[in-house]
């Protein structure tokens, strides 16, 4: 039976990148996948298609509508959803084969098949041809999440399908239903109204992002209606039923529990997702989980046995890509005798719509209700040069800042490359940064990132300079 220093189960952003980290501190390593692609949800069908699609779809709507704006006509313009569909297949195959590189670069070994604990140092693999047994003094629980459902809410793959069919689609749904207004019903919402789909979105919370700052749900969802994509806010759904090419599905109205019948050809249920570890053996390790099925952790993100991690979609927290990587990070360099950190505030969330949505920190809301004293400081995209040159108007940047120390503790903003711009926040919130620090550094201009010092100088006692 081969021997390794760390099993790890898994081959997402947790866990791949755990397994890279552990064997740069020298650690003899093996990865185990279920699937025949490395890379997880987010390289095979979560983030990497998911944008891949948005960016194409992205460039058809433009051309289709803002191009005129420029000066550019264009006639005769044909949307192949097939090509797009390849390219989008391409990109995961190319992404995914770079995880097999990276794989044999740090002599990391790949064992294909479902991974399941025999006892607490044995991972048995069940692959295709052949069932192994192999040993890690440490073992990793990297497995990753699917997609939820609602009660009484059946997913056929078909007709009423998960973002994991809603990247794979054969045609362009005429009608698209989409349950849930977070993340990724609403990426993959513009994705098919860009394209030309009607698409109605349902969502049971008054507000879409509701976990967001409440302002940046607010502009949001005057952009995407603008777009044409249809809201049914406050709306729970009591019904889906599929018949044919049909799907029904039937919300009830919070307020007055009138009833809303809606018709479409496709029903995405977008309402989260679940921890996954079926068929992993929890038990016959001894592994314990919380009483919402996730792999229980403490700080250092072992579980109750001690050479036992989880890291990941796995564990609590947010089900993010980066997230998952910094706990893969910390875990491997925790089993080397370091002592990592991670602040999970300074996770940052991006919705990829257009405007993007990003945001770091606490919200206004969560302040409010800590009683902390702070300050804003906010700038109108509108105001920006560079996104003036651009035809773009949407959004604003927010700083949140204590009222006293001028320290800035949330930064929430919506607008043209906010996903990219976030970055700047994070990092001056790793270091502890005033808002002042940051109005007071040089942004190139123009940039769309001088809204983010204009924010600052804003939220230091009102200087911004452009507004
Ligand atoms: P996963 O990526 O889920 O990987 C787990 C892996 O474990 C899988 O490959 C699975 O097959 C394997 N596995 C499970 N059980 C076993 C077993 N018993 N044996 C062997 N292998 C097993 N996050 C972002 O940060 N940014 C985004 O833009 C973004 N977009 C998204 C878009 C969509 C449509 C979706 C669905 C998700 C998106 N996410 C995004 C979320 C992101 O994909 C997840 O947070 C991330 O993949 C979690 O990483 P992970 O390593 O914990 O698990």
């Amino acid at each position: 039976m081969k021997e390794f220093d760390v099993v790890v189960i898994g081959s997402g952003p947790g866990g791949y990148v755990c397994a890279i980290r552990c064997a740069q501190l020298g650690m003899k390593v093996a990865i185990v996948e279920k699937y025949k692609t490395l890379g997880g949800t987010c390289l095979n069908v979560g983030c990497i298609p998911s944008k891949a699609w948005l960016d194409s779809s992205e460039k058809y709507h433009e051309l289709m509508h803002s191009f005129k704006d420029h000066g550019i006509a264009a006639s005769g313009v044909k949307l192949d959803f097939g090509v797009m569909r390849d390219r989008v297949k391409k990109v995961v195959t190319d992404v995914t084969g770079g995880i097999n590189f990276l794989m044999k670069k740090n002599k990391i070994e790949v064992f294909y098949g479902m991974g399941s604990f025999k006892d607490a140092n044995t991972v048995i693999v069940k692959g295709d041809k052949e069932t192994v047994e192999i040993k890690g003094s440490k073992i990793v629980i990297a497995t990753g999440s699917k997609p939820s459902t609602l009660p009484g809410v059946t997913i056929d793959k078909d007709r009423v399908i998960t973002s994991t069919e809603a990247l794979v689609l054969k045609e362009l749904p005429k009608k698209l239903i989409v349950i849930g207004g977070g993340v990724i019903g609403l990426e993959l919402s513009s994705v098919y109204r860009r394209l030309g789909s009607e698409v109605t979105v349902v969502e049971y919370a008054d507000s879409i992002i509701a976990t967001m700052d409440a302002g940046l749900g607010k502009e949001l969802h005057k952009v995407l209606k603008r777009d044409g994509i249809e809201f049914l806010l406050g709306h729970g759904v009591t019904e889906v039923k599929a018949t044919g090419k049909k799907v029904t599905v039937k919300a009830k109205n919070k307020a007055d529990n009138s009833e809303v019948t809606l018709e479409g050809d496709y029903c995405l249920v977008a309402v989260g997702r679940r921890p996954y570890t079926e068929g992993l053996g929890l038990d016959k390790a001894g592994v314990k989980m919380d009483d919402r099925g996730r792999v229980d952790t403490n700080s250092h993100l072992q579980t109750n046995v001690p050479h036992i991690y989880a890291i990941g979609d796995v564990i609590k927290g947010a089900m993010l890509a980066h997230k998952a990587e910094e706990e893969g990070v910390l875990v491997a360099e925790y089993m080397a005798g370091q002592k990592p950190h991670i602040d999970y505030n300074l996770i940052p969330g991006v919705v990829y719509t257009w405007p993007e949505v990003a945001a770091v920190g606490k919200t206004e809301e969560q302040l409010k209700a800590e009683g902390r004293e702070y300050k804003t400081g906010s700038f109108k995209t509108t105001a920006s040069g560079r996104a003036r040159a651009s035809n773009e108007s949407d959004g604003f940047v927010k700083v949140l800042a204590d009222k006293k120390t001028d320290e800035i503790l949330g930064v929430h903003m919506i607008g043209p490359r906010c996903a990219d711009m976030i970055a700047e926040a994070v990092l001056a919130m790793e270091f502890r940064a005033s808002a002042e620090d940051v109005g007071r550094t040089s942004h190139a201009h123009p940039t769309y990132s001088e809204s983010m010092k204009e924010a600052c100088l804003a939220a230091t006692d009102k200087r911004s300079l452009n507004s």
